[in-house]
């Protein structure tokens, strides 16, 4: 059986691994002409560092990143409100790592190329047929056109995926904007609290900015994203992770701050090149794909960035793809069987995330005391510290028991 995956991204390179480790035959297309190590930071949560363990990738990432204590939030006088151990810190048989996007896109570029061989780049997905016995793919390479006939077609392309555009049509699957600009960049920094916290401070309703290390080689890289809110939701037609961004635009938001954990007006000023991206997801759909051809990663469920878990839910789509495709007789049936398991748990996931659970709360705490405050028990009741706590666990943690003592998904 051969799988064709469309995009090399977090996603499709982690299907291509999981495939090849449960015995199956895949290619991975790439419209870009050379995979890059683009973007910024990333999280990747234990549950998916479970998973590129069980790939044999665990000594390389541990190399790469670094394992996450906590997730600490403060208000905007720094003033630490919560801090939720993360990781191992909280009891997962697996770490938390803080990494660089970009880099963990080559590590696994790296394994595929070493363990598959090449991603065809330059290559672009434009259409596809199906019937009773495999796909008809429609690519673009250059001005050229051409068709190929596999088995199963994945598409792993992303939140603007062609593939979900063509099962599912684009004027009712918009990209929802919830009104908040982010940008992201990475600078040279002292280091923050441990070095190695996920630090969120101050609130969507004024300005946040969230800054964590990410580089075991070099513990001075603090990847930070500032999110202001600026404008009323609504739809927007694109969302690019690499449109450029401006200082003098990030900086404005941030001239006031006070905030005594990081120097943000010299991580900025340290910081070579600014992103801007808006925060947009999609609606979940109540099927993603049909017969022999299905969606993955960011194509199936786009999700506000918010919680750490965008790139971490689509290995694990990855892994049960591959585990799914390898135990069942008939591809239509085994895509439905993944279907069933990942997409009600990722669709409440972007539902959650949608609901950006900390804000409530990081509000209450600027509203009673605006000008800071020495401990959290002034300011809030345990029972809401609690409720804090609970609504980001739902974002962004699995249950430690539920994944310590499941079984693993390689075949
Ligand atoms: C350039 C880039 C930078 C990013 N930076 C960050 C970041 O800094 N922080 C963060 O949290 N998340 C970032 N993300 C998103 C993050 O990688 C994803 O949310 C998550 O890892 C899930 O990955 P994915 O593989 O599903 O999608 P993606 O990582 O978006 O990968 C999709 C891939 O599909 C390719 N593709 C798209 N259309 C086609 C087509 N028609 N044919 C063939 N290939 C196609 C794209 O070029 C891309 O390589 C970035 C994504 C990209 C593409």
């Amino acid at each position: 059986m051969k799988t064709m995956i469309v995009g090399g991204g977090i996603g499709g390179l982690s299907t291509a691994l999981s495939l090849h480790a449960a015995g199956l035959d895949c290619v991975v297309v790439e419209a870009a002409r050379t995979l890059r190590p683009l973007g910024v930071g990333i999280n990747v949560q234990p549950h998916a560092v479970r998973e590129f363990t069980e790939l044999g990738l665990g000594p390389e990432l541990a190399e790469l990143g670094v394992e996450t204590t906590f997730m600490s939030v403060a208000d905007r006088h720094g003033n630490i409100i919560m801090a939720l151990p993360r990781g191992r810190s909280a009891g997962f048989r697996w770490p938390q790592y803080s990494v660089h996007r970009g880099e963990l896109q080559m590590l696994l570029l790296a394994a595929v190329e070493k363990r598959i061989g090449p991603v065809r780049t330059g290559v672009a997905f434009e259409d596809f047929e199906q019937d009773d016995a495999g796909v008809l793919v429609t690519l673009r390479e250059g001005g050229r056109i051409s068709r190929e006939r596999v088995d199963v077609l994945v598409g792993a392309d992303g939140v603007q995926s062609s593939v979900r555009a063509r099962l599912h049509d684009p004027a009712g699957d918009p990209l929802r904007w919830g009104g908040i600009r982010m940008w992201r960049g990475v600078g040279d920094s002292d280091q923050v609290l441990d070095g190695a916290t996920v630090l969120a401070g101050g609130s969507n309703s004024a300005a946040k900015f969230v800054t964590y290390h990410i580089s075991a080689r070099n513990p001075r890289l603090l990847n930070w994203v500032a999110e202001v809110k600026v404008a009323e939701p609504g739809i927007v037609p694109d969302a690019d992770w690499s449109r450029e961004g401006a200082h003098a635009d990030v900086c404005a938001h941030f001239a006031a701050w006070k905030y005594p954990l990081v120097d943000i007006p010299a991580l900025l000023a340290a910081t070579k090149r600014i992103l801007e991206y808006p925060m947009v997801d999609r609606d979940p759909l109540p099927r993603w794909g049909e017969g022999r051809v299905t969606l993955l990663g960011d194509a199936a469920h786009p999700m506000y960035p918010v919680g750490s878990n965008g790139g971490s839910q689509a290995v694990l789509d990855a892994r049960y793809l591959a585990r799914c495709l390898a135990t069942h007789d008939e591809p239509g049936a085994a895509l439905a069987a993944y279907e069933q398991e990942r997409r009600p748990p990722t669709s409440a996931l972007v539902l959650a995330h949608r609901s950006l659970p900390l804000e409530e709360t990081i509000a209450l705490v600027s509203r009673r005391a605006p000008g800071g405050f020495r401990h959290i028990g002034e300011v809030l009741t345990a029972a809401e510290v609690a409720a804090m706590e609970a609504a980001q666990r739902g974002i962004s943690d699995a249950d430690v028991r539920a994944l310590n003592e499941r079984e693993s998904w390689s075949v």
